[in-house]
C-alpha cells in the first residue's frame, strides 16, 4: 500500500483549481494525469523581466518591461474591427503603442484606465518610428510592481495550454509537497551540497536566472538522482527476488560440449570462454540464472549459447532458443545443425509452417524429451506445448525486451534458466538501468580474421556511381542490402520511399531485387527475405533494421539511403548484417545535403565515427553522447525506463553512485526496514517502483 503522506500528490489533477476535464487533457499530454506528474515536471526555459529600457531606447524584438501612463485609447473605426484596438501609453523617455486584435472594447477600457501608471512587460517591436508591443503579457498598477514575478519559469505546453494556466496549476501542485523523511545517506547529501527533496523540487521550479535550468545545478542534480536510485533500487530488488528463486543444478559434464568444439574450426576466444564461463557457474549454481549476453553481430553469441543449452542437455534436460521472427528461428536452426552434425543432439524446428500432424509429432517429441534443443519464436510458450524437462531458455536479440516481458517470460518456463542475448551493444550506463536486474556478459573481443567493412560516406548525388557499383558486385554473385529510411511519423512516407527505390533498382536489374517493408502481410515479407537469404534474390530493399536481420554471408554490399536520419547505433547494426564471409565488404551511407550542400554537425559527427570504428561498444557510448539517453536505441520501443529529471547523457557519474548506493542498500537492508527502509518506501512509491515492493513481500 501507498504510504498515506503520499496521498496529496497521487491525486488526480482535476483537484486543482481551474483544472477541469478539458485542462486537465492537455495537462496529462506534457506532463501526466497526477499532481505528482506535475511537480516532476521541470521548467524547460524561464523569462526574464528584469530588462526594463525605457520606451526610447528599447531595441526591436525583445522582450521588456515598462512603467508608463496611460494617455489615449483609439478603438478600430466602426465596421474596420479587423483593425486592431490601440492604446498609447509613456515614460519618461517616449511612447508605446499597445496593440489589441479581437480584444472587448470595456475589457481594455477597465484594463488600461486613462491616466493610470502602470507595469507593463511583453515583447516590443519597432515599426518605422513607432515602438509597440502586441498583448502585453504583464498589466498591473504600478502601484503592484512588486507583484510581477521577475523571472517566469516556461513549462512544456501543447496547443490550448497557456503557460499562465500551467505556471497556475504547478504552483498549486506544489503547495500540496509534503515533507517526507530523508531516504539519502547524510554523507552523500553534504559532499554534493544537496538541498532536501522538498527544498529542491521548490528550487527546480523557481529558477532565478539561466543557471537554475542547468541539468548539474545541484537542485537538478538531487531530483535526478532521486529518480535514478528509485529505478536502481527497483532493479536490484527484482534481482534479489530473482536470484532467490530456486534454480536447478545443471552441472555441465563437458561430454557434448568437448565433441563439439573439437569438430569446430577455430578455438573459443578469450571472450567467448569468459562468457562460458561464468554462464557454466550460473548453471551449477542453486540459483536461476538470468544473464545477458551482450556482442557485436559477429561476436560470436550464437556458438556461446548453444553450449549454454548443451550444458543442460548433458544433464538429460532440454533447451529452447527463442528467436524474434520464424526467420531468424530457421536460420539458428541452420547454424546449430551445422555445428552439431554427426553428434548425438536432437535440434528441432517449431514454427508456424508446422501445421496438423507435423506439429503434432513434434509436440510428442517433445513431451517425451527426445527433442533437446528446441527452437521457435514466442509460439514456443504456447498452452499446447509441453516440455518433457525444459531447464534452459535462450532469448535471442530481445534487445526490445523491458524487464516486465522478462519477468513473464521466466515464469512460463518453470525454474529454467534464462539466458538473453543481444546484438545491440548498449553503453554501461544504460546496461545499469535497463538490464540491471541481470547478470552481464559482453564480447567485446572479436574472433580473428575477420575483414573489416569498407565504410564510406557519399553524397546521394552519386547514386549512379552506387548503381554501377552494385551492378559489379553481382556480376561478381555478391548480394546487396538497400535500407530506406522509415519516414517518422508517416509510414506511408517510408513505403513510398522504398517502393520507388524499389521500382528505380529493379529497371537497372530485372528479377533481381526483393522487398520488404512494415506494411507488407508477413507471408509476403518472409518470402522475400527467404528469397534472398537464398540467393534467388540478388538486391533486398528493406524500411526497417529488423527485417534485414538474416545473416546472408553472400552480402557484401549495404547501401543506406539518408543515412544521415539514422542513429550511430541503427547504422552499425546495418553495417554488421555485411562483412560476414571471406569477401571483402563495402557500407556506402548516402546522405542527403541541405541546400548549401552542407551536413549538420550530428550527422557529420556520426557518419565521421562510422567510418573510424567498428566497435559496437565504443560507437554505442558515442551514440549516447550525440544523441543524449532518450533517443539513443528509441526509448520507445526498447523498454528504456522513461526519466523525467535524469538524463543519462548529463547524470552519468550519479547513475553510477545509484546503482553502487542501491547495492548496498539492499544488501544491508533486503527488506527495507526499519526508517530508513521506510523512507526508501517512499521514495520507491514516489517514482511508481511500486512493482518491486511486491517482490519484497513475495520475496
Ligand atoms: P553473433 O551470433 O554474435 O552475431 P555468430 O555466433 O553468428 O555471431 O558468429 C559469427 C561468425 O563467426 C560465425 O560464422 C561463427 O562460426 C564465427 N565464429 C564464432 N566464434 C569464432 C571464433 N572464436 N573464431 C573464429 N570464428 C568464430
Ligand atoms: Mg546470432
Amino acid at each position: 500500500m501507498r504510504p498515506d503522506i503520499l496521498n496529496p500528490l497521487f491525486t488526480d489533477i482535476t483537484a486543482l483549481n481551474g483544472v477541469g476535464p478539458r485542462i486537465a487533457l492537455l495537462i496529462q499530454k506534457v506532463a501526466g494525469p497526477l499532481i505528482v506528474d506535475l511537480t516532476m515536471t521541470l521548467p524547460v526555459g524561464i523569462i526574464d523581466r528584469t530588462y526594463q529600457p525605457g520606451t526610447a531606447a528599447a531595441p526591436d524584438g525583445i522582450r521588456a518591461t515598462f512603467q508608463v501612463r496611460v494617455e489615449s485609447h483609439h478603438p478600430p473605426p466602426k465596421l474596420k474591427t479587423r483593425q486592431p484596438y490601440k492604446v498609447i501609453c509613456s515614460d519618461d523617455s517616449g511612447f508605446i503603442v499597445l496593440i489589441f486584435f479581437h480584444a472587448k472594447p470595456d475589457w481594455i477600457e477597465k484594463s488600461y484606465p486613462l491616466g493610470s501608471h502602470r507595469i507593463i512587460s511583453g515583447k516590443v517591436e519597432r515599426y518605422g518610428g513607432e515602438l509597440q508591443m502586441a498583448h502585453p503579457e504583464i498589466n498591473l498598477p504600478a502601484n503592484e510592481a512588486a507583484a510581477m514575478p521577475l523571472i517566469e519559469p516556461v513549462y512544456p505546453l501543447t496547443a490550448g495550454l497557456s503557460g499562465k494556466i500551467m505556471t497556475k496549476a504547478v504552483a498549486q501542485a506544489l503547495a500540496r509537497l509534503p515533507d517526507l523523511p530523508e531516504w539519502l545517506r547524510t554523507d552523500i547529501i553534504a559532499k554534493h551540497q544537496w538541498p532536501g527533496w522538498k527544498e529542491a523540487l521548490l528550487q527546480a521550479h523557481r529558477p532565478t536566472d539561466k543557471m537554475g535550468l542547468n541539468p548539474q545545478a545541484r537542485d537538478r542534480q538531487r531530483l535526478a538522482y532521486d529518480e535514478l536510485l528509485a529505478n536502481q533500487i527497483a532493479l536490484q530488488l527484482v534481482r534479489q527476488a530473482n536470484r532467490k528463486l530456486p534454480g536447478r543444478v545443471l552441472p555441465p559434464t563437458h561430454i557434448l560440449r568437448e565433441k563439439i568444439l573439437g569438430a569446430l574450426p577455430f578455438q573459443l576466444t578469450q571472450a567467448q570462454q569468459q562468457a562460458l564461463s561464468d554462464i557454466d557457474a550460473d548453471m551449477r549454481s542453486e540459483n536461476r540464472m538470468i544473464r545477458l549476453l551482450q556482442g557485436d553481430v559477429g561476436s560470436g553469441k550464437t556458438i556461446v549459447a548453444l553450449l549454454a543449452m548443451v550444458n543442460a542437455v548433458e544433464n538429460g534436460a532440454q533447451a529452447a532458443l527463442i528467436a524474434p521472427t520464424e526467420i531468424l528461428a530457421l536460420q539458428h536452426f541452420d547454424t546449430l545443425k551445422k555445428l552439431t552434425q554427426g553428434i548425438d543432439i536432437q535440434i528441432t524446428l517449431l514454427t508456424g509452417s508446422h501445421k496438423g500432424q507435423e506439429r503434432q509429432a513434434i509436440l510428442r517429441g517433445l513431451e517425451a524429451g527426445y527433442v533437446d534443443i528446441l527452437i521457435g519464436t514466442h509460439a514456443l510458450f504456447s498452452e499446447d506445448v509441453h516440455y518433457h524437462d525444459l531447464a534452459m531458455i535462450v532469448v535471442d536479440e530481445q534487445h526490445r525486451f523491458g524487464v516486465h516481458q522478462r519477468l513473464a517470460l521466466q515464469e512460463k518456463g518453470r525454474r529454467a534458466d534464462v539466458l538473453v542475448t543481444t546484438a545491440t551493444p548498449i553503453p554501461r550506463t544504460l546496461a545499469l538501468t535497463t538490464y540491471g536486474d541481470m547478470d552481464q556478459s559482453r564480447l567485446q573481443e572479436k574472433p580473428p580474421g575477420r575483414l573489416p567493412v569498407d565504410t564510406r560516406a557519399l553524397p546521394m548525388q552519386r547514386l549512379n556511381h552506387v548503381i554501377e557499383a552494385i551492378g559489379r558486385a553481382i556480376d561478381r554473385g555478391e548480394q546487396v542490402y538497400w535500407v530506406c529510411p522509415l519516414v517518422e511519423q508517416s509510414d506511408r512516407l517510408s513505403l513510398t520511399a522504398a517502393q520507388e527505390r524499389y521500382d528505380m533498382l529493379r529497371r537497372y536489374f530485372p528479377d533481381k531485387v526483393g522487398l520488404v517493408h512494415g506494411k507488407m502481410k508477413s507471408v509476403e515479407k518472409d518470402q522475400a527475405v527467404e528469397g534472398f537469404y537464398r540467393g534467388e534474390i540478388r538486391i533486398l530493399v528493406a524500411t526497417t533494421v529488423i527485417e534485414v536481420g538474416v545473416d546472408a554471408p553472400n552480402a557484401t554490399i549495404m547501401v543506406i539511403e539518408h543515412a544521415e536520419q539514422f542513429g550511430l547505433a541503427q547504422l552499425h547494426q546495418l553495417r554488421g548484417r555485411v562483412g560476414r564471409g571471406d569477401k571483402k565488404s563495402t557500407c556506402l551511407m548516402l546522405y542527403q545535403a541541405d541546400e548549401q550542400g552542407q551536413l549538420g554537425e550530428t550527422a557529420k559527427a556520426r557518419l565521421q565515427i562510422m567510418r573510424q570504428s567498428e566497435d559496437g561498444f565504443l560507437i554505442a557510448e558515442e551514440d549516447l553522447r550525440l544523441r543524449g539517453a532518450g533517443n539513443a536505441l528509441g526509448t520507445e520501443q526498447s523498454g528504456f525506463p522513461h526519466y523525467r529529471l535524469a538524463d543519462l547523457a548529463e547524470h552519468k557519474s550519479l547513475l553510477e553512485m545509484a546503482h553502487d548506493d542501491a547495492r548496498l542498500i539492499v544488501q544491508d537492508n533486503p527488506k527495507l526496514e526499519g526508517s530508513r527502509g521506510n523512507a526508501l518506501r517512499i521514495l520507491l512509491y514516489l517514482f511508481g517502483r511500486d512493482e518491486a515492493i511486491k517482490r519484497l513481500r513475495s520475496g
